[in-house]
């Protein structure tokens, strides 16, 4: 776009003051946010209102002739006279100009019926549910249809009236004269809040919103494998919105809570179980209860899971369970059970246990008369604390 005044105007260089005004007029009528379609039109229109800002001053247009720079100078500081149409200095016209083309997007009435928010509530489950899937009673405290109104918000037999403060439109405009011209200011309107209507018999149960709030239940099916901080969203289930508009969605982020025998790692599911130090040496097998036990509904074959322990195993040793843990969320299969043996060694002897064990160490030379004396640095007590690491 050319920097030159009289072009942007489109008028000769002898213009006569109503000329150029009836230029920028015609200009500013086609630019206007009201009819401007054009997506550079507000940058346009700023060139065209600079352009008659010095073009209708005649110190300013003289000044512009002569090659200067009338504006240069900034506003109100030019030629002593300063200002334009007893405007105060400091004037910010582009911000004028932005907050005119920004009032498009807010024409015409808005409706009454809008969507309804979304509702994030909380469910705790047990480790079980979690892992197994269920499905959930869940109380949900939300907004819901006006059974007296079915949403319009006004009372049985009457109706939402045309407001005549803005005749219907939902805004009110604002004519400022400036020296551009006339300036329109859009505002939604006070009376009606730019609905167009006003209700004047407002439904007594739901105070013209259409919709009350609730408690409802709703059961949440819970698919298997799901973990604390999961979401389950339910379209549709949230608040109804004003004026009886269609409802939000509904988001269940899960949390799950401890167990006191398993814990969780990812699919795996990791549990300790005791075995004497007698049987760790001599080899067992030991029934170690699954996660399905925590089911009214599981086959007793399911419940539990028979572990071997073989000879000798070490305090520590980890024996994995495939396809005991929990069901994954997004594949098929199950983690592992990792069931680790803790081995006890016995703390309260009487004399002839202690008799037996004292035998056992001599006859496997690893002690002295008082169970102390070590061979080859290593009592019988520092070859459990060697077990216990899990060496
Ligand atoms: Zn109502
Ligand atoms: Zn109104």
């Amino acid at each position: 776009m050319s920097s030159d005044y009289y072009e942007i105007l489109g008028v000769t260089r002898d213009a006569t003051p109503e000329q150029i005004k009836k230029a920028y007029r015609q200009l500013a009528m086609k630019l206007h946010p009201d009819v401007a379609t054009e997506a550079d039109a507000g940058d346009r229109f700023k060139k065209v209102a600079e352009a008659y800002e010095v073009l209708q001053d005649p110190k300013k247009r003289d000044l512009y002739d002569r090659g200067g720079d009338p504006l240069g100078g900034g506003m109100g500081g030019f030629g002593g006279g300063g200002g334009f149409g007893g405007q105060a200095g400091g004037f910010d016209f582009t911000n004028l100009v932005d907050a005119m083309f920004g009032q498009q997007t807010t024409r015409g009435p808005r409706s009454r019926v809008r969507r309804g928010q979304d509702a994030l509530v909380r469910l705790s489950l047990e480790l079980a549910e979690a892992a197994f899937g269920t499905t959930k009673p869940l109380q949900v405290d939300t907004a819901v249809l006006c059974p007296r109104c079915s949403g319009s918000g006004a009372t049985e037999g009457s109706e939402p009236e045309t407001c005549r403060t803005c005749h219907g439109q939902g805004d009110v405009t604002h004519v400022q004269r400036s020296f551009i011209g006339d300036i329109r200011t859009t505002q939604p309107c006070p009376t009606c809040r730019g609905y167009g209507t006003v209700i004047p018999n407002p439904c007594v149960e739901c105070s013209g919103d259409g919709r009350i709030r609730s408690s409802r239940t709703i059961n949440v099916k819970i698919p298997a494998g799901v973990s604390t901080g999961n979401r389950i969203h339910l379209a549709a289930h949230g608040e109804v919105g004003p004026g009886g508009g269609p409802a939000g969605d509904l988001y269940v982020e899960l949390a799950v809570a401890q167990h006191e025998v398993f814990r969780r790692e990812g699919d795996d599911l990791e549990v300790v179980v005791k075995i004497p130090m007698t049987a760790a040496a001599l080899g067992t097998e030991v029934s170690v209860a699954t996660l399905e036990a925590d089911l009214e509904d599981a086959d007793e074959a399911d419940r539990s899971v028979q572990v071997t322990v073989p000879a000798g195993t070490q305090s520590g040793t980890r024996v994995a369970l495939e396809g005991k843990g929990v069901p994954r969320l997004r594949s098929n299969g199950r983690g592992q059970m990792g069931v680790t043996l803790l081995v006890q060694t016995p703390s309260r002897l009487d004399e002839e246990q202690r008799e037996l064990v004292r035998q056992l160490a001599e006859l496997r030379g690893e002690t002295g008369p008082e169970g102390t004396v070590q061979k080859h640095g290593r009592g019988v007590f520092g070859r459990l604390r060697d077990a216990f690491a899990g060496q």
